[in-house]
């Protein structure tokens, strides 16, 4: 069926690029409001990885099954088609998405688009192998877990990058994270003298996209618990046995490193605009300019934004909604209006409590580490899987 067969016989054609957060808020969101449409999902695996809990795989209490979500029963209620595949590139209108399904090449016809397909992280620095990055999901927080358990000592350098032409696309969030869970680990394990832990940033104020406040909190929280910082001078490289900066070079036996992120590598071959710093440039709607019907949500996309906008899971939920609300409005032919509110909402995790960080245009906060937190993060991993289980 052509596109504009599909258009006059009212069956719309929506495809989602992408398993992550965006897509799966996204596939909701779209079959409330079009519960007639024709939905297709297209991602190498039909399984959602649940991010917030990765800082929690070093210290055992979560496993990969607990990790990985498997969508098809989702998609089978909702009646989303699965498309296994990684997408290569798009044609001029985007009506058509090119997929590599192992060796062969197959197009997908639209007549929406939603790409939810997340970030890439940049691996420009050199020495970045003899870093792990919890960013690549389970396998790297297996292996963190792993090589913590066979170490006897030494020192665990943690420390994240940016992107200089995209401010949003940095996560520091999960390294503040793994840090002082790391800690703790190490004090109730009883050898956490045997350990140096560094934290290493280019900034001199490092998470500063969390407010001043949160920033004081943390370098002070790193101080009480003898975390040294080697903090304003950048990265230059790794090696396998230590960190090499503008200022020096320090020992690291361990290397934990949060890259700097740009968009998706599909992009060069496609025609939509992106950013300057990689990203696919879209409207405060989630509309891509110039292209009727596509939108674009969560860590792929470049918006109108506040200097703190941050990437995360929470935000991907808000623009999957307002993309579903506006596809839903093209087909009906009304104006597409839905947008969304910039929120930092970060329950930053210590193992067996945590503080909350808070920002929106109006105010911003942040609270003294609490067990409740800790407590109410594990019962929102449970709350939010649930319905998607
Ligand atoms: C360790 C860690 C902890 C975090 N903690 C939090 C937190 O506590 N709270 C929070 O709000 N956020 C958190 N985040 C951030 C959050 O996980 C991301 O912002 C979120 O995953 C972005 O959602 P997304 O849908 O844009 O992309 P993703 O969730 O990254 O999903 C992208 C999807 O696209 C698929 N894909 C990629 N390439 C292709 C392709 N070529 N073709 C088809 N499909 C493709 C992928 O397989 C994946 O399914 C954390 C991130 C990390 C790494």
């Amino acid at each position: 069926m052509s596109v504009a067969q599909s258009l006059v016989s009212g069956v719309a054609r929506i495809t989602v690029i992408g398993a992550g957060f965006g897509a799966v808020t996204a596939i909701r969101q779209l079959r409330q409001r079009m519960p007639q449409a024709k939905i297709s999902l297209i991602a190498p695996e039909p399984t959602l990885q649940y991010f917030p809990s990765l800082i929690w795989v070093p210290a055992k209490k979560r496993e990969r099954n607990d990790i990985l979500v498997d969508l098809r029963p989702l998609m089978q209620r909702l009646n989303v088609q699965f498309i296994p595949g990684r997408v290569t590139g798009l044609s001029e209108d985007a009506r058509q998405v090119q997929v590599m399904q192992g060796e062969a090449e197959i197009s997908v016809e639209n007549d929406g688009l939603i790409i939810a397909s997340g970030g890439r992280f940049l691996k420009k620095l050199p020495g970045i192998e003899h870093a792990i990055a919890v960013c690549e999901g389970i396998d790297a927080a297996e292996r963190i877990r792993d090589r913590l358990a066979r170490m006897t000592g030494g020192t665990i350098a943690f420390g994240f990058g940016t992107n200089p032409n995209e401010p949003s696309a940095v996560r520091g969030g999960p390294m503040f994270e793994l840090l002082f869970g790391i800690d703790r680990l190490l004090r109730q394990q009883g050898r956490r003298d045997q350990f140096q832990l560094v934290f290493f940033n280019g900034a001199t104020r490092p998470g500063n996209r969390l407010g001043e406040k949160a920033v004081d909190h943390l370098l002070a929280r790193m101080d009480k618990l003898g975390i040294r910082t080697e903090l304003g001078a950048k990265p230059l490289r790794f090696e396998a046995d230590k960190i090499v900066t503008e200022a020096g070079e320090f020992a690291a036996d361990l290397i934990l490193f949060m890259p700097g992120m740009t968009g998706p590598a599909w992009l060069a071959q496609s025609p939509l605009p992106t950013s300057s710093g990689g990203m696919i440039q879209a409207e405060a709607t989630t509309a891509v300019p110039g292209f009727d019907r596509v939108f674009v949500v969560g860590d792929s996309g470049s918006y109108p934004a506040p200097d703190w906008a941050p990437k995360q899971a929470h935000m991907a939920d808000l623009m999957a909604t307002a993309a579903a609300g506006n596809m839903a409005a093209a087909f009906a032919g009304q104006p597409q209006t839905a947008t969304f509110q910039w929120e930092l909402i970060c329950v930053m995790d210590m193992l067996d409590r945590a503080v909350l960080v808070f920002r929106n245009t109006r105010r911003q906060f942040i609270t003294p580490p609490c067990r409740l937190l800790h407590y109410a993060k594990r019962l929102f991993e449970w709350w939010y899987l649930r319905p998607i289980r």
